[in-house]
C-alpha cells in the first residue's frame, strides 16, 4: 500500500494501550501534516492488564478533548488519589503506608512535612504519616472522590482506575472515527529495511505491503521493529528488580469503591488490588527465582478467600529498557520499549510522556541525529529514575518471611544517584537538596522520596529526651485545615454516578 498523500506516513504497528495513545496524539496534534495507519494483528492478543494510572492520564484525555463523563463510564473507571502499600515494613512498626498524588493544596503542607522528617531522623518524636500530611491522602483515607466544586480554589490531582481492554477499545474508536487514523487488521510477518538501515514498508501475511516514513514499534514485548529488526540491544533491569511474573484474578466489584490502589506484598512479591465498577482487578507480582507459579496462584487465591474453580491468567514480564527508544526511522512505545514492573503504575505514563517528547523534539528536527540523542538521553533517564524509585522498595523492606525479602534488602546492585539519596538521608541531610544537586526528580520528586521514606519508617529509634515542641503539623494547624477542606468532597459512588 503506497501513500497517495503529501503528508508523511506514519505507520503504528500494535493496537494495544500503548499503540491507540499514540495514534490518537499523533492525529490529533498532527493531523494537517501526517497521515497515521496503525496496524494490528486480529489474532494476536492485548497483553490486557495494566488498570492503574498517574495523573498524566488526566492531561491526555483533557489534551483531546475528552470528557470525564465521555469515557469514564464506558471503561467501568474509578478515581484514583493514592497507593497504599501494605506489610512492606512490618519490622520498623507499620503495618500500611500511603503514596499520594502531589496536589496544589500540599503546598501548604509539604514543607512541614519535609521538616518533620528532619526532625524525626534527629531524634524527636512528629508526626511523618504521608497520608496525613498531603491532601490525597486525606481523601483516600475518607473513600472521598478528588472532583471539586465549581468554587473551590484549589487544583486536585489524581488518576484514574480503568478496564484495559475497554479502554483500548474507546480510544480506537475515537482515532478512527473522530480523527481519522486507518485501521488495519493483518498480521506482520516481515519488516523491510532500505539501504541506509531505516525501515521502509511492511509485509503482511494477509494484506498488501504497508510502505512509511516513520514506524511506530507498539508490538508489545515482542518488540518487532525497534529490537528484531533494527537490534537494537535490550538491557535488564533484573539485578536489581527481581520480578519476572504475574498472576491474575477479577474478584467481586467492592461494595465502597475506595480511591486508592493496594498494593499488598505477600511472600515473594506483591499484589494489586484495583477497584473499578464492574469487577475488582487483583494480581500478584513475583519472582520465579523464589516461587513457582502453581504457588503463587494458590498463595494469591488464599489472599482473596478464592475457591479452586476461580480462574486464573499468568504471565510472564521481561523488566528493563532498550538502548535507544529512537533509532532510525522508529521509536518504541510501551512494552516494546521496555518494561518497570508496576508498583507505581508508570507504563502508560511513560507511554503518554514519551510521545509528547518525541513530538516536541521531532518538530525541532524532524530526522536529525541530534533530536534522536536528545529524545533517548531524555527517555532512558526517566526509565532509570523510576526503576530507582522502585528498587527503593524492595531495598527498604523490613520483612523476614523469605529469602526473597532478605535478598531484596540485601541487594547492593543499587545505582549511584539512589546510593548517594539514601546515604544523605541516613546521614540526616537534605534530601530536597541532593534530589535538586543530581537533578532527579523527572518523576518521582522530593515529595514521593519522603512519602517513602517516612512510609517505611526508616528513622531511628526515638531519643530519650522529648521537648514535645518542633512537629510543623501540629504547630501550623494542619489537621483542622486538611478537615475543613474535605468538605467540598463527595463519595466515589457519588462522584461516578454524577458522570
Ligand atoms: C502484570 C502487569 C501489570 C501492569 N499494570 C499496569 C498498570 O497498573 N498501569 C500501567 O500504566 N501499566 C501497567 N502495565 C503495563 C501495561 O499493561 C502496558 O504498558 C500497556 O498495556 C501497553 O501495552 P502495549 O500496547 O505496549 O502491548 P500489548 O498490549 O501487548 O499490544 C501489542 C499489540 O501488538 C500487536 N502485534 C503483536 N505482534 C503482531 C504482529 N505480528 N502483527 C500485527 N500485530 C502484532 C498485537 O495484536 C497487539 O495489538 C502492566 C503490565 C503487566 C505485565
Amino acid at each position: 500500500m503506497q501513500a497517495t498523500s503529501d503528508k508523511q506516513q506514519f505507520v503504528i504497528v500494535g493496537g494495544g494501550t500503548a499503540g491507540w495513545m499514540a495514534a490518537c496524539l499523533l492525529a490529533h496534534h498532527w493531523r494537517d501534516k501526517v497521515d497515521v495507519t496503525l496496524v494490528e494483528s486480529p489474532e494476536i492478543g492485548i497483553i490486557g492488564v495494566g488498570e492503574g494510572s498517574t495523573p498524566t492520564l488526566k492531561r491526555f484525555f483533557s489534551d483531546l478533548g475528552i470528557s470525564e463523563s465521555d469515557w469514564m463510564p464506558r471503561c467501568h473507571a474509578t478515581y484514583k488519589t493514592n497507593i497504599r502499600f501494605v506489610d512492606w515494613s512490618p519490622e520498623s512498626g507499620v503495618d500500611s503506608y500511603s503514596h499520594p498524588f502531589i496536589c496544589q493544596l500540599d503546598t501548604f503542607s509539604e514543607r512541614a512535612f519535609y521538616l518533620n522528617c528532619l526532625t524525626r531522623r534527629l531524634g524527636l518524636d512528629v508526626e511523618t504519616t504521608p497520608e496525613k500530611l498531603l491532601f490525597n491522602g486525606w481523601l483516600a483515607n475518607y473513600q472521598l472522590a478528588p472532583v471539586t466544586p465549581p468554587h473551590f480554589p484549589f487544583n486536585i490531582e489524581y488518576g484514574y482506575h480503568f478496564d484495559s481492554g475497554l479502554l483500548g477499545q474507546f480510544l480506537a474508536e475515537h482515532a478512527v472515527q473522530k480523527l481519522g487514523v486507518n485501521h488495519i487488521q493483518a498480521n506482520v510477518k516481515a519488516i523491510m529495511t532500505e539501504a541506509n538501515g531505516n525501515i521502509g514498508r511492511i509485509s503482511c501475511a494477509d494484506h498488501e505491503d504497508i510502505h512509511g516514513d516513520f514506524f511506530i514499534d507498539c508490538t508489545g514485548f515482542k518488540s518487532m521493529l525497534l529490537q528484531d529488526t533494527l537490534g537494537v540491544p535490550f538491557h535488564s533491569f533484573s539485578n536489581n528488580l527481581f520480578n519476572d511474573s504475574a498472576v491474575v484474578f477479577p474478584t467481586e466489584v467492592m461494595n465502597d469503591l475506595p480511591v486508592e490502589t493496594r498494593a499488598t506484598a505477600l511472600s515473594a512479591g506483591w499484589t494489586w488490588q484495583i477497584p473499578l465498577t464492574h469487577r475488582t482487578g487483583n494480581g500478584y507480582v513475583y519472582s520465579s527465582q523464589y516461587i513457582s507459579s502453581e504457588d503463587a496462584e494458590n498463595e494469591l487465591r488464599t489472599h482473596l478467600g478464592l475457591g479452586k474453580e476461580a480462574e486464573a491468567r499468568h504471565l510472564t514480564m521481561r523488566v528493563g529498557q532498550v538502548e535507544k527508544h529512537w533509532a532510525n526511522n522508529c521509536i518504541g512505545l510501551g512494552l516494546s520499549q521496555g518494561f518497570i514492573e508496576p508498583l507505581e503504575a508508570t507504563a502508560l505514563h511513560l507511554v503518554q510522556t514519551s510521545v509528547e517528547i518525541f513530538m516536541d523534539e521531532y518538530e525541532k528536527g524532524n530526522f536529525t541525529a541530534q533530536q534522536r540523542d536528545n529524545y533517548n538521553a531524555t527517555i532512558t533517564e526517566r526509565f532509570e529514575r523510576v526503576r530507582d524509585y522502585i528498587v527503593a522498595h524492595y531495598k527498604l523492606n523490613t520483612r523476614n518471611d523469605s529469602d526473597y525479602w532478605r535478598d531484596n534488602r540485601n541487594n547492593n546492585n543499587l545505582s549511584e544517584p539512589l546510593l548517594k539519596l539514601l546515604d544523605v538521608w541516613f546521614r540526616k541531610g537534605d534530601l530536597t537538596q541532593e534530589i535538586h544537586r543530581q537533578n532527579l526528580a523527572s518523576h518521582f520528586g522530593t515529595t514521593s522520596w519522603h512519602c517513602l521514606l517516612a512510609g517505611y519508617g526508616t528513622f531511628p529509634p526515638l531519643s530519650n529526651k522529648q521537648p514535645g515542641t518542633g512537629c510543623q503539623y501540629a504547630e501550623r494547624e494542619l489537621e483542622s485545615f486538611f478537615a475543613g477542606c474535605m468538605l467540598n468532597f463527595k463519595t466515589q459512588k457519588e462522584a461516578l454516578s454524577s458522570l
